[in-house]
């Protein structure tokens, strides 16, 4: 990669996103954006290539589409598994702006195509597919993929089981305060799979989750506290039953 972005002249660190174009120049993401907006020209700022379309616009336009066949589906007008041809080739349109907008390098696009592939939408369903995108937006930093990604790696789906995989994945989309995740990551560490056993890491998450709303962290939270409740109460009892059978060996 070049050291600093043709427009803005700023290094290219690793802060800002950046996106290379067909003719292989890359720009810091916001800076392409603002050209596309004022630019007199739209070209490449180096080689006067044409600027490809703007991915967000082609996610909008793969959305709609989209929304239109669910909304069909929704009201009893077709179904994912028998898509007539014209509603077929509106799916078509509506994976290829996806890719598109993916190869562009929008998360966004590559976590609805890893969800046409896990559910089947449009396309023929596809675990491996579907962890192939979900990876592509969890590496970019998208908190729903990257707790998704890790469910494929916990349950063995589309790609080897790896619980060390899944932890790292749910913890990265918790820490972003993704409630489904934060409880993920706490059973995880509750059970000490993929990750150290830790009761206060668990107590930790569930809690996060439970502020977020998470019925299940908030479950699970109950039931830790009441078993501590039951060991501390087994504890206080120890000695008392030692004394007590003592006494009872010394009337023997
Ligand atoms: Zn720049
Ligand atoms: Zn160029």
């Amino acid at each position: 990669m070049c050291d600093d972005c043709p427009i803005c002249l700023d290094p290219m660190g690793t802060s800002l996103p950046f996106c290379k174009l067909p003719c292989s120049h890359i720009f810091h993401e916001c800076c392409l954006s603002k050209l596309r907006a004022v630019g007199v020209s739209q070209t490449c700022p180096m080689c006067r290539a044409p600027l490809p379309p703007c991915p967000h616009d082609l996610f909008d336009e793969a959305l709609e589409y989209y929304a239109d066949i669910e909304a069909q589906v929704a009201g009893g007008d077709a179904s994912w598994d028998q898509l007539t041809l014209t509603q077929q080739l509106q799916m078509d349109l509506a994976i290829n702006l996806w890719q598109t907008a993916a190869d562009s390098g929008l998360k966004e696009a590559a976590y609805n195509l890893a969800l046409m592939f896990r559910l089947g939408r449009g396309v023929a369903q596809c675990n491996i597919m579907a962890v192939n995108w979900y990876e592509i937006a969890a590496r970019q930093g998208h908190a729903n993929a990257q707790n998704n990604l890790g469910f494929m790696f916990n349950h063995g789906r589309g790609v080897a089981q790896d619980e060390v995989a899944a932890a790292r994945w749910y913890r990265l989309a918790a820490e972003q305060g993704l409630t489904d995740a934060q409880y993920n990551i706490g059973v995880m560490s509750r059970q000490g799979r993929g990750t150290a056993q830790s009761n206060s890491e668990a107590l930790r998450w569930y809690t996060l989750a439970a502020v977020g709303g998470s019925v299940d962290a908030r479950e699970a939270l109950r039931r830790m506290k009441s078993e501590q409740q039951q060991q501390t109460a087994a504890r206080r009892m120890q000695p008392a039953r030692t004394n007590l059978r003592r006494k009872m060996l010394s009337k023997q």
